[in-house]
């Protein structure tokens, strides 16, 4: 199988299944486990934080962060596009009673600036208090877009001018990295909190990671604890997370090649319209030519029967993702089981 439908997809390394095996282990909720405070500390390292929290998965990690941040009835700016808005089934308001006030993404995965601020509440008896305001890069439904450092930087000024915190949802911050060649840490400069996921391009099995200041942390490990999340010898996941690290941050850039690669041959096929500005990082967005008397989903159907998988996206596209298990002999075969199946749709 060719598997596009996300860096989700990826298993982990032997190099990461051995260090798995070795991990020195303790108790983390009495935060005892060696490999995950590693862990912890590379990662806070990586950002510029004083400190990490290793946490289940991303969602929960955005969870913990905006609950450690808001309280009952407070408001959270995000766009309208954020994955924390469409893809986390609501839990800051079902678990947090935190209202979420979206604002439109631009198609560069930013806020603009003037949405922001008239989205801030005044002092208002009748007004939930504004509290903060969520980023997210790569922005996913924008097509993995990058984030700049200085666009970030005027959101932060902001935040801080009307005393609000700030977070970023990094689940690809290191893809944002590489496509802008530049440390991680100047991606979240001055943002509160930042999580980051181990289990998408950096081919973990399990896990994310918050980082933030000391007392932010030692806050969210409360409420991690009160979601159900905290672990116990789960130094044998970090292990995995710390390879991820060591190995793997280099090697991102070379998915962003390959998603170049793979949009440069799709686009040439009649019937596939390549998404405008795509691909920014791993992610290859396309669209169906309306003179395809198939639909999207047929399309995805037939290609798993040449053994492509890809995901849907919108109404009448798709979405393939480039990961360390797809490799440059693959992009061959992807082309011809589309060249196929679009081959008998005219
Ligand atoms: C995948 C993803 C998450 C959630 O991560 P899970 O580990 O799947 O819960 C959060 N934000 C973004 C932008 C993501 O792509």
């Amino acid at each position: 199988m060719i598997d596009l439908r996300s860096d989700t997809v990826t298993l982990p390394t032997d190099e990461m299944r051995r260090a798995m095996a070795a991990a020195i282990v303790g108790d983390d909720v009495y935060g005892e486990d060696q490999t995950i405070n590693h862990l912890q500390q590379i990662s806070a390292e990586l950002l510029g934080m004083e400190a990490g929290l290793f946490v289940p998965s991303g969602t929960m990690g955005n969870l913990i962060s905006i609950l450690t941040h808001c309280q009952r009835g407070d408001e959270v700016i995000m766009g309208d596009q954020a994955h924390t808005f469409i893809y986390e089934v609501g839990g800051v308001s079902a678990l947090g009673g935190i209202m979420v006030h979206t604002i439109p993404n631009m198609p560069n995965g930013t806020l603009a600036l003037n949405d922001i601020k008239n989205a801030i509440r005044s002092e208002n008896v009748h007004f939930p208090t504004t509290r903060l305001i969520c980023l997210e890069n790569t922005h996913n439904r924008c097509g993995g877009v990058a984030i700049t450092p200085e666009y970030t930087q005027e959101v932060v000024a902001l935040a801080n001018k009307n005393q609000l915190a700030t977070h970023m949802d990094g689940a690809r911050i290191f893809n944002a990295a590489a496509k802008l060649n530049i440390p991680a840490k100047e991606l979240v400069e001055g943002v509160d909190s930042v999580t980051f996921c181990l289990s998408k391009g950096l081919g973990a099995p399990v896990g994310s990671i918050i980082c933030g200041s000391n007392e932010f942390i030692q806050r969210a490990r409360k409420i991690r604890k009160q979601l159900g999340g905290g672990m116990r010898q789960a130094g044998i996941l970090a292990a995995a997370g710390l390879v991820a690290l060591e190995t793997m941050l280099t090697r991102l850039s070379e998915d962003h090649v390959r998603a170049q690669n793979l949009a440069y041959n799709l686009k040439k096929i009649p019937g596939l319209i390549l998404k405008e500005n795509s691909p920014q990082t791993n992610m290859v967005f396309i669209n169906l030519d309306e003179n395809v008397a198939k639909t999207s989903a047929q399309i995805i159907t037939e290609l798993s029967e040449f053994a492509v998988l890809v995901g849907p996206s919108g109404q009448n596209g798709f979405r393939l993702v480039t990961h360390y298990g797809i490799r440059d002999e693959d992009l061959l075969l992807v082309q011809s089981a589309f060249e196929s199946v679009l081959g008998r749709a005219f």
